[in-house]
């Protein structure tokens, strides 16, 4: 960092010496007092910082902190003007700063970053007990010596529903509360009356905006705690490894990098109120055979592809628990898999929260599953309870064994001061405005415009003057599963309902099927809407399972075609949980993806249509042109194989073009990519490159959108995939103007898992950056190399 300071001085003028000089002295004097101040917060952290936040969460320290970097801003800047500025050699990324307040903060930036590094190895990450872990564990010694071991044993199973929640039983004469779980992925379940009812996960991967994904995460924990529960069983960070998945709805798509980036934030907004629960670790992608199925997976796939996500919500988002899933992986059932449990989770990754079993199958035995680490069973003790107590007395379990789950149990209570401040039900702070009005945001950012041709969309209100819609789905506010992610809102709006309402001067009839084609041909536009229900996909075994086909169920795909003969601009509204075939493509003016979109979908719908909200959502998962271009979905047998690849990646490998490509999305205006720079070019495996690209908008209305970055291996020693998406970011653009969209990559996060060593391998390689609006649109390309 300080290189970034120190650059070539060479032969310069005086006030450009004098600016480098004061710019060195205050980022050293400013990063010494700044961990000055950070590591006594850290020894001694106030009673009053919030559960799992560190020092910076502390007011106190967070305003010295603040005055502290005012000041040397301050100072670096009035160094740094002008000609002394221009001339002043800085390293990258603070090569070309346009103002002294910027190179201020890039180097300021910079200075926090190396600061963090260092304090973090100092103290070492503790998790989702922040920077008071010590005192928890203290509090913890003292009731595990005061508990019985059949009050121990008790903890360790659920002791079923009490009002909204599953529980597990607590201690009272301790003051141990014990825990409270509820469902679910798009807003507290059923099991709790009504609640927000946010659109499912995979429309909110589509937004491709973890900001937004942490204000859900935030809305959906304040719910869950204003039910009176204290965990909320999301996020569900499983792959979408094929788009026939019953519960593909409820995760965040098909790759590692986006379903972690969302999953870490989703994590740190609930976490604010309540414990989150990512969940089904893992590998469970498969619902009609999910309680049974042996799914084989290489230690790279399943380290790369199908962990990695976890991996982050629990060491970026601190996730304080997770759920096993049904299935088994390499042989063993996930709630009593010791390589899944034990060596990676509570091993590698030094998780310190607890785990609990899927749901009555999902703990299969008593001595394996305790020795591999499963913590709790749930809903009710079948293996644990009376089985463990016996297991225990025969010396098959240890007693220590038992202590180490129960203060995983404890230690979650107590970080999040269940005990002194227990959730309490508050129906003032369930579908708050504020929330529904987030609900609404989410949809709007997450409709994905597929097709748009000659203009179709919007429908100007001042020369689209009679509209007729179509579709029995249109009368149907469409929310998604009947499962365990069931969310009843105490209102919803259906698409046809959104469109009477925002319709203005326009025209609107309905027809549930075709009735009028008179009607039809006269009319300005037909919009139809058509796609998936609860009927068509979801939950294995209390609902409907998995998709049969990738095609519109029933007669949707004949109706959409009679429509189109009869009326050129006709607009399809597709909902459901992703890839549909669309054979009707070429003969419809403009499709629209809308999932499942939550309790003001029809708004957003209607919104959007109307041109009101520019579109701006992107494909979370690839649409292909065939179920055969995919890899095999195999929900019959009991063992599968799950490869290296799928979604993007396989078809990139395999050469096959999609029907529409992952990451791909249009708008009502046009963006232009332009200028890609990346610094530095060459950079150490402790590095990171920072790239950066212009992106301008070339049409007449306001836009957001999401820039991605993809990389690509030059000379990798593995098998590697044509492009991994690395980084994205949303950047909203006026017409006319250029904005700029930045990411930064880890030399780190382009390790593959050498199954060698056991461990992950950062290549002395050169990476092929590629940077565009999908992954099948990358007009930037360039490369840095990392050295050995
Ligand atoms: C589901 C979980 C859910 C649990 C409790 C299980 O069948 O797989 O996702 O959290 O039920 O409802």
């Amino acid at each position: 960092m300080i290189g970034a300071v120190d650059a070539a001085r060479g032969t310069l003028s005086a006030a450009a010496v004098k600016c480098q000089s004061k710019a060195s002295a205050q980022v050293r004097s400013y990063t010494l007092r700044r961990s000055g101040i950070l590591q006594k917060c850290k020894l001694s952290p106030p009673s009053t910082l919030p559960s799992g936040s560190d020092c910076t969460g502390d007011p106190v320290t967070a305003a010295r902190l603040a005055t502290l970097r005012a000041a040397a801003a301050k100072n670096i800047t009035a160094a740094c003007q002008g000609s002394a500025l221009a001339h002043a050699r800085f390293g990258p990324p603070c090569t070309a700063a346009s103002s002294g307040a910027s190179l201020a903060e890039c180097l300021l930036t910079m200075a926090d970053a190396a600061g963090d590094r260092t304090i973090s190895a100092e103290f070492s990450n503790t998790g989702f007990c922040g920077d008071s872990p010590q005192t928890v564990e203290t509090r913890i010694d003292g009731l595990l010596a005061q508990m019985t071991l059949p009050e121990k044993i008790a903890q360790m199973a659920g002791s079923g529903p009490v009002g909204a929640a599953w529980r597990t039983p607590g201690v009272s004469r301790l003051n141990v509360p014990g825990l409270g779980m509820i469902d679910g992925a798009r807003g507290v379940g059923v099991g709790g009356g009504t609640a927000t009812c946010f659109p499912v996960a995979m429309a909110r991967a589509a937004t491709w905006d973890p900001d937004l994904e942490q204000q859900v995460g935030d809305v959906i924990g304040t719910e869950t705690r204003a039910k009176g529960a204290s965990v909320i069983l999301a996020p569900v960070l499983n792959n979408l490894r094929h788009p026939r998945w019953g519960r593909a709805q409820e995760g965040y798509g098909e790759d590692t990098f986006l379903i972690g980036e969302m999953g870490v934030q989703f994590v740190r907004g609930a976490q604010k109120h309540v414990i989150a629960n990512p969940k089904h670790f893992a590998a469970n992608s498969i619902e009609n055979t999910r309680f049974t199925v042996n799914v084989t997976i290489d230690e790279r796939t399943l380290r790369e592809v199908y962990l990695a996500h976890f991996q982050k919500a629990v060491q970026l988002g601190r996730a304080a628990s997770l759920m096993s899933a049904y299935n088994q992986v390499n042989g063993a059932y996930c709630a009593e898999n010791t390589h899944l449990l034990h060596d990676i989770v509570k091993g590698d990754w030094s998780f310190q929260g607890f785990v609990e079993s899927d749901w009555i199958a999902g703990t299969r035995s008593t001595v394996p599953s305790a020795t591999a680490g499963l913590d709790i069973e749930m809903p009710f003790a079948n293996y644990y309870g009376q089985p463990l107590s016996d297991a225990v007395a025969a010396g098959q379990v240890s007693e220590a064994t038992i202590d180490a789950a129960v203060r995983r149990i404890l230690r979650a209570q107590l970080c999040f001061r269940l005990d002194s401040d227990p959730p309490h039900p508050d129906p003032t702070q369930v579908e708050t405005p504020a929330h529904t009005d987030l609900a609404l945001q989410v949809a709007r950012e997450s409709i994905v415009l597929l097709k748009n041709n000659a203009a179709a969309l919007p429908l100007d209100r001042s020369t689209t003057h009679s509209v007729v819609v179509v579709g029995e789905l249109a009368a149907l506010a469409n929310l998604g599963d009947h499962g365990s992610s069931r969310v009843i809102p105490s209102s919803a709006v259906a698409p046809l309902d959104g469109i009477l309402a925002r319709a203005g001067t326009v025209s609107v009839t309905y027809q549930p099927t075709v009735a009028d084609n008179a009607a039809l041909a006269a009319a300005d536009a037909v919009v139809v809407v058509a796609g998936l229900t609860f009927n068509d996909e979801g939950e294995g075994q209390i609902t409907i399972g998995d998709r049969k086909s990738l095609a519109l169920p029933g007669d949707q795909d004949q109706l959409i075609a009679s429509v189109a003969a009869l009326n050129p601009r006709t607009v399809v509204v597709l909902e459901g949980s992703g890839a549909l075939l669309m054979p009707w493509k070429d003969q419809v003016a403009a499709i629209l993806m809308a999932w499942y979109p939550g309790e003001k979908g029809g708004t957003a719908i209607a919104d959007v249509l109307f041109g009101d909200v520019t579109p701006s959502g992107k494909l979370p998962a690839t649409f292909p042109r065939a179920e055969q271009d995919l890899p095999p979905f195999d929900n019959t047998s009991s063992a599968v194989t799950y490869g290296y690849y799928h979604g993007y990646r396989y078809l990139d490998r395999n050469g096959v073009a999609p029907l529409f490509p992952f990451g791909f999305g249009l708008s009502y205006t046009t963006f232009q990519y332009t200028n890609l720079r990346i610094t530095p070019t060459t950079l150490s495996p402790e590095g990171w490159v920072h790239v950066s690209a212009d992106v301008t908008n070339s049409g007449t209305v306001a836009g957001d959108e999401v820039a991605q970055l993809y990389i690509g291996y030059q000379g990798s020693s593995v098998d590697r995939a044509v492009n991994d998406l690395k980084g994205f970011t949303r950047v909203h653009v006026e017409p006319g103007q250029t904005e700029t969209a930045a990411f930064d990559v880890r030399a780190a996060d382009l390790a593959f898992w050498d199954t060698s060593s056991s461990s992950w391998k950062i290549e002395p390689i050169t990476y092929t950056v590629s940077v565009g609006s999908s992954s099948r649109d990358l007009p930037l390309t360039g490369s840095f190399t990392v050295t050995p």
